[in-house]
């Protein structure tokens, strides 16, 4: 695996920036490092998050509001690059998050008194005539000063730099924790170098005025060459766990990115506490219109956003596209209702004692989301919950984690305040660190086993938990159904759509056995004609599984019900060749003692039992420790609800199956959840009421 350089630069990358990229000979990156493109232009924030060390390059002038200054001052640029200056802050945060080697040259060590909250000279008027640039880079001589880390990589008390700037660092102004390594050997004695005061709790981090990757003699200077091999042994040393994103289709690594770390976490979680109140200080409409502004982000890179989600979980591409346009209408929902439910509610506006509630935010909550729909199960959570006031604390499956990086791209460009939405990037054992924070609130989506882990774990914090779990979802088919082909079609759709993958997809049929026949046949045709293949081709209708573990797991499901005598009418094998692939699988002649009609599948695999009659399906579709939703097939909507209402599900379906809607509540019994989401419920559960009683 290699390891990973972000060097930031403006594009183009030549001639200026070049400079840092020839800088590294291939001796110095070989076996295992590379160089990457970290540019404001692209806003490529997600690789900064694949990075082992960085550098932020020269360039120009820092726009002086990030240093409480004005822009009219001697050599000011025509213009200024905000932008940059706001995707570098980024990446001396994120070095700073996960103790990386960092390297600031010229501007970049300018950009990081500025973020210390240091200041810096706008001009160095006379002194120009040694520091500014003209055809070429000036040279002057430093001094080192002997307790600096610069001294010890340099084993020099003076030499010769290379210099092309008019700003400088204001002495008298030094952010914090930093102090002097070198100054010019002038009678201003510009501060030429910088570093952390106190280096206890601190990555490597040196920055210098001058500029090691182009000076002349950098081959032989100790300020240039011994800088580099120290920053090269620094990004050497660094033992970060990182989380390969696997493409299921292919099974190549598209990503490697940084995991987080209990550390990193603790500090996020102070970020996010600290940046919660000012964002419930603003109204309910201004959140809104924030969400409204990444509705619209989400229609304009949904090209990207879609082969994303495709190439790290499988679903074909179509499907992709459905799950976006899916959130939109959704997240329209909460657009719509939000301030209708949050705004605060008088009761009593007459007597001695007036009485109202106001719904004020939890605080920092959890979002720890499940893979198989990243967008459309996170939305029900994050989306209310930032609407409401809070702040969140996302946790992406480790299965779709470039897709939640994309999601807090598209939410702060959309104006939520910074900080306000965190990622905790890993797997299972990243999670678990959230368990340990002290959040107001948690909000899972995922298996009933990690689910029940969840609320034992946090029980005692006595703070909202809220589980949407698993389901093993019955489909019922009555003897009056009309059109057997198209209860076979929708049967059938249930069942594979998303690859089988959908927390309410159809996990079992029971059919009548007056249409048994008929129904089987016409689902076994059906299933034969679907297409499994490449997610990305447009004719694919089933795609990859998302975990490779699942295909074993989905073998071994249809392996114990044939063992039981189960017989299988289609599918069920693992398709040849790369990729975990496997063919859609009918079985039947199953019954409740095998896993596949009681166990969750979480794949395109389904068993089709005959029943003698209702009692019978009420019966068997009770048989589970599931209740997530049950679907009934008639033309009789009485007799159909007759069994609805039987049902211990938190959703029941007449003539439809495997559908959400916003307005309606998404909720769970027994191992399928607690609490639910959506409606005006899943609005409401992300705020706490405040009584007041007012007399006066
Ligand atoms: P999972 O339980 O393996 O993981 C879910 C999330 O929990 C992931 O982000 C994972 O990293 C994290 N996690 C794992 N171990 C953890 C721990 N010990 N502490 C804290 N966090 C931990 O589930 P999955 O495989 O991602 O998702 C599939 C499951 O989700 C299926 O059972 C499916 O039915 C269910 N699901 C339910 C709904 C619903 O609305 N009811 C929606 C989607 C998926």
């Amino acid at each position: 695996m290699k390891q990973r350089i972000g060097i930031s630069f403006t594009i183009p990358r030549e001639p200026t920036f070049n400079n840092y990229w020839k800088w590294f000979t291939a001796e110095d990156l070989k076996d295992n490092l590379e160089l990457v493109e970290l540019s404001f232009e692209k806003n490529n924030t997600e690789d900064i998050d694949t990075c082992d060390g960085f550098i932020m390059s020269g360039g120009i002038d820092i726009e002086p509001s990030f240093y409480h200054s004005n822009a009219d001052y001697e050599n000011a640029p025509d213009a200024f690059l905000k932008e940059r200056d706001l995707f570098e802050k980024k990446i001396f945060e994120y070095s700073q998050l996960h103790h990386l080697p960092l390297l600031g040259i010229c501007r970049g060590m300018q950009l990081v008194n500025v973020l210390q909250g240091g200041k810096l000279i706008q001009d160095l008027g006379l002194s120009n005539s040694i520091h500014k640039k003209g055809e070429e880079d000036k040279e002057h001589e430093v001094m080192v000063n002997d307790d600096s880390l610069l001294k010890k990589i340099t084993n020099a008390s003076s030499g010769k730099v290379n210099s092309a700037h008019h700003q400088a660092l204001d002495k008298n102004a030094l952010g914090k924790n930093l102090k002097p390594s070198a100054y010019s050997v002038t009678e201003d004695k510009t501060i030429e170098g910088i570093e952390f005061n106190n280096k206890s709790g601190k990555g490597f981090m040196l920055c210098v005025q001058w500029h090691p990757e182009r000076m002349k003699g950098k081959d032989e200077s100790p300020f240039s060459k011994n800088i580099k091999q120290k920053f090269l042994e620094e990004i050497r040393k660094n033992k970060m766990e990182k989380l390969s994103v696997i493409n299921p289709a292919t099974e190549e690594v598209i990503a490697v990115i940084n995991e987080d770390t209990k550390d990193s976490m603790a500090e996020k979680f102070k970020l996010l506490k600290k940046a919660q109140p000012a964002w419930a200080a603003t109204s309910v409409s201004e959140r809104v219109e924030c969400i409204k502004k990444f509705v619209e982000l989400i229609e304009k890179n949904k090209d990207e956003l879609a082969i994303t989600l495709t190439k790290e979980m499988g679903k074909p591409l179509q499907q992709s596209y459905n799950e976006l346009n899916g959130a939109k209408t959704k997240i329209q929902f909460f657009i719509d209702n939000s301030e209708k439910w949050l705004k605060e509610e008088w009761i009593a506006t007459e007597g001695a004692t007036k009485e109202k509630i106001v719904y004020e935010p939890l605080g920092v909550i959890a979002n720890i989301s499940a893979w198989n729909y990243p967008y459309l199960v996170a939305i029900n959570v994050m989306i209310p919950a930032l609407i409401g006031g809070n702040a969140v604390f996302y946790k992406p499956s480790e299965y779709t984690v470039l897709t939640g990086m994309h999601i807090q791209k598209m939410l702060y460009e959309a104006g939520v305040h910074e900080h306000c939405f965190e990622l905790a990037i890993g797997k299972g054992s990243v999670g678990a660190a959230l368990l340990e924070l002290p959040l107001n609130g948690y909000f899972f989506t995922g298996s009933y086993k990690t689910g029940k882990f969840i609320a034992g774990q946090i029980a005692h914090k006595l703070v909202p938990c809220q589980l949407e779990l698993g389901g093993k979802d019955p489909l019922y088919v009555m003897d009056d159904v009309e059109d057997i082909e198209k209860v076979a079609a929708a049967a059938l759709e249930g069942v594979i759509y998303n690859n089988g993958q959908s927390c309410c997809a159809i996990e079992r049929i029971y059919v009548q056995e007056k249409v048994y026949d008929a129904f089987v046949n016409s689902y076994v045709e059906q299933a034969k004609k679907l297409v499994v293949g490449n997610p990305l081709d447009k004719t694919t209708e089933i795609g990859a599984v998302s975990r490779k573990e699942q295909v074993d797991f989905l073998l071994d499901q249809i392996d114990d019900a044939k063992k039981k005598g189960a017989t299988v009418l289609h599918g069920g094998k693992k398709v040849d060749g790369k990729g975990y692939f496997i063919e859609p699988a009918v079985l039947v002649n199953v019954n409740h003692d095998m896993k596949i009609m009681t166990e969750e599948s979480f794949g395109p695999v389904t068993g089709i039992q005959k029943v003698k009659n209702d009692e019978e399906a009420i019966a068997l579709m009770q048989d589970t420790e599931y209740g997530l939703t049950a679907a009934v097939y008639s033309k009789n909507y009485e007799r159909a609800e007759k069994i609805m209402k039987e049902l211990n599900t938190g959703t029941v379906y007449w003539n439809c199956c495997d559908r959400v809607s916003a307005a309606l509540p998404w909720s769970g019994r027994k191992h399928s959840g607690v609490g639910s989401t959506l409606s005006y419920q899943g609005i409401r559960i992300f705020v706490q009421p405040k009584a007041y009683h007012i007399r006066g």
